[in-house]
């Protein structure tokens, strides 16, 4: 995974070409945009750079370290993944701050990726704030998280933001077919259903019963994924804007749905929804009301 693997984000890629090229590295970025756009995959180009012992873009994929990376033993490559809900305080102070105050044991830079920095909790993210803050040598963060505003103001000050944006679908649809065998009808259809989000779009193509809205089993997921959307209010619009996307393409399919009201419906309880989040109701209580009637038909 890394920067070859990248579809349609060549203006980030683009800021973090010119930053190595000026030698002028920030110690920590914060790669925003939503899931499955392309941020670790960035992420793990950007450490493969840092990493390889020629220092060549994306790693040279044959120099020792690149091959520790690739088989995913590399000392100076760490990430940081929520357990259970939040990123605990003791990853940050027990795991991450040590770690980072011994500095790099092989490489010439070692890279924290932190995934989900949103999962960040004040207490941890003031944690990692002082690292941040008085970064050791040698050292380079790099959390992805949905946006700035799902991470403390305190930790993005210190960040230099790079924004992933969703992809076109044309670009998607290109890169199932090129690089993952789809069928062009299959690529086409999976891009419009994927809001954007190349890693959605191969999930499907590896998993296509999920493309079926109207099977039970994708109900009980949807469901499972709402309960997840509990607190945060640019989480909640962005899952209410992807799933709308979806059930909408489900919708203008030929092919028709059985049930096509309750998805216009459905369509409708999300529209409802997004409004009732921007007015301040919560998150968890608007989603809740406007899946269940839909999903339990
Ligand atoms: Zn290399």
């Amino acid at each position: 995974m890394g920067f070859r693997e990248l579809i349609g984000q060549d203006e980030a890629l683009g800021v973090l070409r010119r930053t190595l090229d000026s030698g002028r590295l920030a110690h920590a970025w914060l790669f925003a945009g939503p899931p499955g756009v392309g941020r670790k995959t960035a992420a793990n180009g950007l450490a493969a750079t840092l990493l390889c012992e020629r220092q060549v873009w994306d790693g040279c994929g044959e120099c020792r370290s690149c091959r520790r990376r690739m088989n995913g033993n590399h000392t100076d490559l760490e990430t940081i993944r929520p357990r259970g809900v939040n990123i605990r305080i003791e990853q940050i102070r027990e795991e991450l701050i040590p770690s980072a105050q011994r500095g790099p044991l092989e490489a010439p830079y070692k890279v924290f990726i932190i995934e989900n920095a949103e999962a960040l909790r004040t207490e941890s993210a003031n944690a990692l704030l002082k690292t941040l803050e008085e970064p050791p040598a040698s050292c380079v963060f790099i959390l992805a998280a949905p946006g700035p505003r799902s991470v403390l103001p305190t930790i993005v000050s210190r960040c230099r933001t790079l924004r992933f944006t969703p992809v076109p679908s044309n670009l998607i649809a290109a890169w199932l077919e090129d690089k993952h065998g789809a069928a062009p009808g299959t690529a086409e259809r999976l891009a419009r259903y994927c809001a954007g989000r190349p890693a959605e779009a191969l999930e499907l193509l590896k998993h296509p019963e999920r493309l079926d809205i109207r099977a039970p089993a994708n109900r009980w997921e949807l469901m499972t994924q709402a309960e997840g959307w509990t607190s945060k209010r640019e989480d909640a619009l962005e899952n209410i804007r992807v799933l709308r996307a979806q059930l909408h393409q489900e919708l203008v399919q030929p092919s028709g749905a059985a049930d096509r009201a309750a998805m216009a419906e459905a369509i409708s309880r999300l529209y409802a929804a997004e409004r009732a989040v921007l007015g301040n109701v919560r998150p968890r209580v608007t989603l809740e009301s406007a899946l269940l009637p839909a999903l339990k038909q």
